[in-house]
């Protein structure tokens, strides 16, 4: 701070100006003091050119009166920081209508003079583009059994795409095409579900149908489960492949159930045809019996008796034939009974063999290999078309066999459906269970790149820590070793699947109960 008198002060301002032959401005002048002085420049608050710039902000909604009024209080404090926040938020401030309000923000001069209508100024159009591609993309969900709607909507669009569009004629248009939308969608929703109810009640019924088939019932709950919402594509095509088994497996099985059902009713009706001869027969020899039973008693001479002997002679003769020829009938009934019996094995063998042709697993209901198959294809094919990354793992059961040894096979397959129930609910809907061999499974996990596969897998192994398998009263910790691979350009799921498996190898080396990647 200098001690100089303000007189001096502006002597040598004075001075000093004349010295460096600078123009005698007030700015000139005004500097040179500072300088001279030490005081900094005081500038001056431009209250009355901020106050016309206020003025002439449009306040249409609360929020804009609001930003306006605290601009208005910055001002009257000459305070530049309020001033500045003030102005920041109040062009950050996002309007309830931005097309009309951009419109109606704009001065007079960015909108083309005309017919009196508010039209678009050039950065709308583009805006207005937008919308009307919007608009297009959501026509299908539509339908097209309006015409008179569709008419409207094709105006709407071809307004929207004029360079000199009316934003004032296109708002009600606008407006009328958003509740039309608004009504569909309530409907498509309402269509869902009712479709989603009808498919659970078909489901249901199926189950009903085939309540003696442990694979089919497994399926029917996996259906059930797989058809809850919030529905995907990709659940859909999980239902659809699931429902295409069970029909198959059905018919295949109804066809067989029926023949060996007719072969035994009609078996049965020839067994109960020959009980009632065989007793018709047995009374009626009886019946005879006790005639020449009375006729011998009555008889006096041998002569009497012979022609009674031979009678019953000839009734025990026939009675024998009788017998013999329903014994032997019966014989082949049985032997029929043993060879339908066989067929019944036979079918049951043959279903077991179907089930093994289809695509999930009867134990886990996860997918089998075949199911796995077609999945990586799918799955493949949808990283080459949207080049987005697919990550595989492939887990192992840790010390399985001891498990097995310890507590019995039966314990083992229930922890087997155990670790894919958990594995199901830790997993997103799009990922893909599928059990590759005793106890080893492969995830598909689309749209992953390999460190949050890795991450998927370690949640998974959480997950197992905190939900204990219960073999009776017993609680088991369920570990696993897994092996991440993303698929590589150009490489095969397989390959991809095999790169997991050897990183599966190296963590179970390592010690067990980790995740790797490949
Ligand atoms: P590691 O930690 O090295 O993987 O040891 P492990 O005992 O899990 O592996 P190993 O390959 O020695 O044994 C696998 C066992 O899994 C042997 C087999 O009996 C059992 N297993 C395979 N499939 C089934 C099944 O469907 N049910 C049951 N209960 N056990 C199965
Ligand atoms: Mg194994
Ligand atoms: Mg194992």
């Amino acid at each position: 701070m200098s001690e100089k008198k303000p007189f001096e002060i502006a002597r040598e301002t004075l001075t000093q100006l004349s010295a460096r032959k600078l123009a005698p401005t007030p700015a000139n002048y005004q500097k040179l003091y500072s300088e001279v002085s030490g005081i900094p420049i005081e500038h001056s608050f431009p209250v009355e050119h901020l106050r016309s710039i206020a003025q002439d902000l449009p306040t249409r909604t609360p929020g804009q009166q609001r930003l306006k009024g605290l601009l208005d209080s910055a001002i009257g404090q000459l305070n530049w920081d309020g001033v500045k926040a003030a102005l920041a938020a109040y062009a950050d401030h996002s309007p309830a209508t931005p097309a009309q309000s951009i419109a109606n923000s704009l001065p007079a001069s960015a909108l083309s003079p005309g017919n009196g209508s508010t039209t678009a100024p050039a950065l709308m159009i583009d805006f207005f583009e937008q919308v009307a591609r919007l608009i297009e993309y959501t026509l299908p969900a539509l339908g097209s059994d309006d015409a008179r709607f569709a008419e409207q909507t094709r105006a709407m669009l071809e307004a929207m795409r004029q360079p000199d569009a009316d934003v004032v004629a296109l708002k009600p248009m606008l407006g009328n095409f958003g509740s039309r939308l608004s009504f569909a969608a309530e409907d498509q929703a309402e269509i869902r579900g009712t479709l989603l109810k009808l498919l659970h009640l078909i489901i249901e019924n199926i189950g009903e149908l085939s309540l003696d088939d442990r694979w089919l019932k497994g399926q029917i709950e996996a259906l059930l489960r797989a058809s809850s919402p919030p529905l995907t594509l990709h659940r859909l095509d999980d239902v659809e492949r699931r429902l295409k088994d069970v029909i198959f497996k059905q018919t295949e099985a109804k066809g067989r159930t029926i023949e060996a059902q007719d072969e035994m009713r009609q078996m049965l009706a020839t067994f109960i045809e020959r009980l009632s001869q065989m007793t018709e027969s047995t009374s009626a020899f009886h019946a005879k019996m006790e005639k020449n039973a009375r006729q011998i008693e009555q008889a006096k001479t041998l002569t009497e008796i012979t022609p009674v002997l031979k009678e019953v002679v000839s009734a025990t003769r026939s009675m024998a034939h009788d017998s013999l020829n329903v014994r032997d009938e019966l014989r082949g009934m049985r032997e029929k009974a043993h060879a339908t019996e066989a067929e019944l094995v036979k079918l049951h063998e043959e279903l077991d063999r179907v089930s093994a042709q289809v695509r999930h697993d009867p134990l886990t209901g996860a997918l089998n290999r075949k199911g796995l198959d077609e999945a990586v294809e799918r799955e493949v094919s949808n990283v080459r078309r949207k080049d987005t990354p697919l990550s595989v793992a492939l887990l192992d059961i840790d010390n399985f066999k001891k498990l097995n040894d310890r507590l019995g096979h039966a314990a083992g397959d229930d922890a087997l459906v155990h670790l894919t129930a958990v594995t199901r609910e830790a997993m997103r809907p799009q990922d893909t269970l599928a059990r590759y061999g005793g106890e080893e499974f492969v995830i598909l996990m689309p749209d992953t790149p390999l460190a949050s596969g890795i991450e998927a897998m370690t949640r998974l192994q959480r997950e197992l820590t905190k939900r204990f398998f219960l073999a009776g009263n017993e609680r088991v910790l369920i570990t696993f070793s897994a092996g991440v691979a993303q698929l590589a350009d150009e490489e095969a799921g397989a390959d991809a699947i095999k790169r997991a498996d050897r990183a599966m190898y190296l963590a179970k080396r390592a010690g067990k109960n980790r995740v790797l990647g490949a």
